[in-house]
């Protein structure tokens, strides 16, 4: 390392010249915070979010009462998600919902995929999975092996990168039934090549899932035109949806109404004409056969702000800005004194780098309190990771400077 250090006029003069500078006052005030790292993890709230629930409450739910569902609400899962899909998934309307947490979306649609599966040729008992994916990947990736009496086959990943092309097509084939990815790593943001492996994945018979909790509004997707099966995204991260956001599922409309392939939580909200509380379970036809029981309505207030903001923006300027702030903290970083003994455990190539720069130090567990207390906010992922995640909307490039510069300060320190 150590190279020529970028100056705070330096920063201030990308500030200056960013075309999304404006939004980064669109977020709610927060006192005393130097620099968020963490948006990657939890978004900011959207400037009005406090408003919009208000109005939600008083104008909506406090005096349209129960017939605002017939109003407007029973429609929100496909509207929201048909939005969602739009700005940030490449999706034509129809094959995006929001319903559940990533984790139930993730479960409900591997089992379906893998249903399918072993329903179309019982031969295809394995699941691919990769040991460094999301932990709530790997856990529901191995219950539905256990449900169904299935393997998991594990792609050993490189935790400074992340899972390769040739990886994938090295295990699948005749007995792969689903294989279970995240688009971007979320350790160390590296970007998985979507559309060659879905192409790989597809050649061996087999379906792919999508993890795209790190992509989502991070990262153009063109989900329809790289001819993803299905996809799960977090709505909390990118999109500023609040913590515990409702996330979104993607299902492609060509596997749409096919009799094997079925969720299995079949609830009365995803059945044909609810209302009629029939005997027998029917699913409605197209995505709305995700959704199982009520949705979380309110939750989905702060969820819309986050994506108008984002569809506001545009996704192609969000990742234009967003290769300009790691860029930055990449070339801080850099010129660091070698004897600090900080290293990037993340993509250098633009191609493959997503939203944040992993840090890696054996300080890190130890000085990450001192940083919070100081208003610079990162996370910490064991065993010796900073992540520096840089929300292109809501983040600044002086943020990024004075951020690293305290990171700096204590790491001399420690
Ligand atoms: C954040 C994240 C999740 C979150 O799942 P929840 O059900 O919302 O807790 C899942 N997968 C990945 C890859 C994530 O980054």
């Amino acid at each position: 390392m150590s190279t020529v250090s970028p100056t705070r006029a330096d920063a201030l003069a990308l500030d200056a010249a960013d075309p999304l500078g404006a939004f980064t006052s669109r977020f709610e005030k927060a006192e005393g915070v130097v620099a968020y790292f963490d948006g990657n993890s939890l978004g900011r709230p959207v400037a009005g979010t406090p408003e919009a629930l208000a109005n939600f409450v008083r104008g909506e739910w406090g005096t349209r009462l129960i017939r605002r569902w017939d109003e407007s609400w029973m429609r929100w899962p496909e509207e929201l998600g048909d939005l969602v899909g739009k700005t940030a998934l490449g999706a034509a309307c129809g094959q995006t919902v929001v319903a559940d947490s990533t984790t139930v979306l993730l479960y409900k649609l591997l089992r379906a995929l893998a249903d399918h599966q072993l329903l179309m040729d019982p031969r295809r008992t394995e699941i691919v999975v990769d040991t460094d994916n999301f932990p709530t990947d790997r856990y529901v990736a191995e219950g539905v092996a256990a449900e169904r009496g299935m393997t998991l086959r594990w792609i050993e990943t490189d935790t400074a990168t992340g899972v390769t092309t040739q990886q994938v097509a090295d295990v699948v084939g005749p007995r792969t039934a689903v294989v279970l990815l995240s688009h971007v790593s979320y350790r160390s943001a590296w970007i998985a090549d979507a559309q060659t492996i879905t192409k790989v994945v597809h050649r061996a018979g087999a379906m792919v899932l999508w993890d795209t909790s790190h992509s989502v509004g991070s990262i153009p997707i063109c989900a329809d035109a790289w001819g993803w099966d299905a996809a799960v995204g977090c709505a909390y991260k990118y999109l500023n949806g609040g913590p515990g956001a409702p996330a979104h599922a993607y299902l492609a409309g060509r596997l749409h109404g096919i009799p094997t392939l079925s969720q299995p939580i079949q609830g009365w909200m995803g059945r044909r004409d609810p209302f009629l509380m029939e005997q027998g379970y029917r699913p409605e036809a197209g995505v709305r056969s995700l959704v199982s029981g009520t949705p979380p309505i309110i939750s989905m207030v702060p969820v819309r702000l986050g994506v108008q903001l984002l569809a506001e923006a545009g996704i192609k300027a969000v990742r234009a800005k967003s290769l300009r702030l790691t860029d930055l903290a990449w070339a801080i970083v850099e010129s660091w004194p070698a004897d600090l003994g900080v290293q990037v455990a993340s993509p250098r190539e633009h191609l493959r780098r997503g939203g944040h720069l992993t840090l890696r130090h054996e300080g890190f567990d130890e000085i990450v309190h001192r940083l919070w207390r100081r208003g610079v906010i990162p996370d910490f992922r064991r065993p010796d990771g900073l992540r520096i995640g840089l929300s292109p909307l809501s983040t600044t490039f002086a943020e990024v400077w004075d951020g690293l510069a305290v990171v700096r300060e204590e790491l001399a320190r420690h």
